[in-house]
């Protein structure tokens, strides 16, 4: 897990409403997200492009890897 307070913080990095619908992090860097901000990084044209980095980096090892930034 990249982001130490995934499991704690209560409110969305992104838009501040809080996480008790579900939560997810980020495809794009380290915020943890609520469903509707996960629900628009997938319509994103670039979304492809981060989900395949993300699987790159860590077949390369990195767990740590921060995401192509949005
Ligand atoms: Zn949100």
């Amino acid at each position: 897990m990249k982001n130490d307070r995934f499991f704690t913080q209560t409110r969305c990095d992104r838009c501040g409403r809080s996480l008790a619908g579900g939560r997810t992090m980020s495809m794009f860097n380290e915020e943890t997200i609520c469903m509707d901000c996960a629900d628009k990084e997938r319509e994103r044209p670039d979304y492809k492009a981060a989900c395949d980095a993300e699987i790159a980096a860590v077949r390369a090892g990195n767990r740590n890897f921060k995401g192509i930034g949005l």
